[in-house]
């Protein structure tokens, strides 16, 4: 039975005992071999049947000006050539060969085994090569089968869109934009298609956004997934979802990209985020000159007080007191959402910064009968960051670790150097975290909802905060709790960049 051979060959060699050698052994492996004594022959053959070479073996010895030129002129007579030269001593002449883009070379006195070693591999790459021309092609043709221009009424439905989309083949070249994104990117048709998004839309964001999203193997684009990057194109702010476009054989064909003006929402939210910081900097003053009256009435200084008019003021002093980590918690958290969580770097005496802290909050603790203890390690370095930033990280840790433990309980701070961080660990016994909350507490606004929590005041946005200027700082935070036994947090700060 004749088996149709899956690859072409032409020798091409004036050697004849070498080239019946090859041709030989080519036949006998079933592949389909024509031969060429000359570089004409080979180029007039290649030009009127280019099927007939898939693959070329090809003597070194006529290359007397040089192989490039004549490996060149083969290359560009052929689509997908793969040449292996033939040579005596598969030294020099080779070298420059495979440079000039042969894939490999033979000698000339070639034994059948060290002939095969080299032939299958250079079979199995062709066959690879061959593959992914077919795949390469089949991901074309499924975007440009649907080039959804010529389908009027698909148009028209997508024109209908109020969101803006644009969709690009695998190599990130636009296919097809609908008029809203036309719009907003300032596309036009007879411009753009084609073209590589890169050269089109002025946002390096989205750019990164498609340009992954084309390159996304499935767990990449499962990562993507929840990403919605909002952009600034002109005046406008956009929210983007960019996704793969996968083909029904799980291939990535394209990226699809869909762009929903959001600039009213964005003002409104800037505008309500205004107000609430102003809100809170008006109370700010109010709320601690309160505070500090009715301290002086609460500790006698104003006239005696009966038992019950001191548990009502003591009463209201802690409201106040909630009141007012809750304006500056509002405070700072505006100031990380605009970015600026780091206002100012100075070199910092971390040591004297928490000494101060835990001084401040003592008497916090005091009023709980709480026990705090620390260990601030001597001759620590400077750590470079911002004051205010660091103080804010201290004052959260420390304040929710009293609040959070019951009275009786514990807190131990200690500030060591590890490596090359400054190590920040606060311990307490209180009522702990359970798994699920753990891993929500950094969220802002987020507070665990127990009978126990009911009555402690907070915002929910202190962690948020302290997540915020440690990052800032390329530090890490790590937590580990159990309830019911305590919580322990540790901070750790690069000393060096
Ligand atoms: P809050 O203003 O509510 O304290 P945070 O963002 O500082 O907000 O903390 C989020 C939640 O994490 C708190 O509501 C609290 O339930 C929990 N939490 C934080 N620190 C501790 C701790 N040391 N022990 C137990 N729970 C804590």
């Amino acid at each position: 039975m004749l088996i149709k051979p899956s690859i072409n060959i032409l020798v091409v060699d004036d050697d004849i005992a070498v080239m019946q050698k090859c041709r030989e052994l080519l036949l006998n492996e079933g592949h389909w071999v024509r031969t060429a004594e000359s570089v004409e022959e080979a180029l007039d053959i290649i030009q009127r049947q280019p099927a007939d070479a898939d693959l070329i073996l090809l003597s070194l010895e006529f290359a007397m000006d040089g192989s490039l030129t004549l490996i060149e002129t083969l290359q560009k007579a052929m689509r997908e050539p793969l040449i292996i030269g033939i040579s005596t001593d598969c030294d020099e002449e080779a070298f420059e060969a495979i440079e000039a883009g042969a894939y490999d070379c033979i000698r000339r006195n070639f034994t059948d085994a060290g002939f095969w070693v080299k032939m299958n591999r250079a079979l199995e790459t062709y066959r690879l090569r061959r593959q992914l021309g077919v795949l390469k092609r089949e991901r074309q043709a499924a975007l440009t089968k649907s080039k959804v221009g010529h389908d009027e009424n698909l148009m028209a439905i997508l024109n209908s869109l109020t969101d803006g989309l644009i969709v690009t083949d695998w190599q990130a070249n636009i296919v097809l934009f609908n008029k809203v994104a036309g719009r907003l990117f300032d596309l036009k048709e007879g411009k753009v298609l084609g073209k590589p998004v890169s050269e089109c839309i002025a946002s390096d964001e989205l750019l990164s956004f498609l340009i992954r999203a084309v390159k996304a193997d499935s767990s990449l684009a499962t990562l993507m997934a929840g990403e919605e990057p909002v952009i600034r194109v002109g005046d406008k702010t956009l929210q983007t979802h960019v996704d793969p476009v996968m083909s029904e054989a799980g291939t990535v064909i394209g990226a699809v990209a869909l762009c929903h003006d959001v600039t009213t929402v964005a003002a409104m939210d800037k505008l309500r985020s205004d107000f609430l910081s102003m809100v809170s900097h008006e109370l700010k003053a109010p709320l601690s000159s309160l505070l500090m009256q009715i301290s002086v009435v609460n500790d006698g200084l104003a006239g005696e007080l009966t038992e019950k008019q001191s548990n009502l003021l003591s009463k209201a002093k802690e409201k106040t007191k909630g009141m007012i980590t809750l304006v500056n918690d509002l405070l700072d958290y505006r100031r990380i959402q605009e970015g600026k969580s780091i206002q100012k770097i100075e070199s910092l005496d971390l040591g004297e910064i928490l000494e101060r802290t835990i001084e401040l909050m003592r008497p916090s603790a005091q009023d709980k009968h709480v026990t705090m203890t620390s260990k601030i390690v001597d001759g620590l370095p400077a750590f470079n960051g911002d004051r205010g930033g660091i103080q804010a990280i201290f004052i959260n840790l420390i304040s929710n670790a009293i609040k959070y433990t019951p009275t009786g309980g514990s807190v131990n701070v200690s500030l060591e150097e590890a490596g090359k961080d400054i190590r920040f660990k606060i311990v307490d016994n209180g009522m702990g975290i359970s798994p699920d909350d753990l891993d929500r507490i950094f969220e802002r606004f987020y507070r665990i909802k127990t009978e126990q929590t009911r009555s402690i005041a907070g915002s929910g946005l202190g962690l948020s905060i302290v997540k915020g200027i440690v990052d800032a700082h390329n530090g890490t935070v790590h937590v580990e709790s159990k309830v019911g036994k305590g919580t322990t947090f540790i901070v750790s700060l690069p000393t060096q960049e």
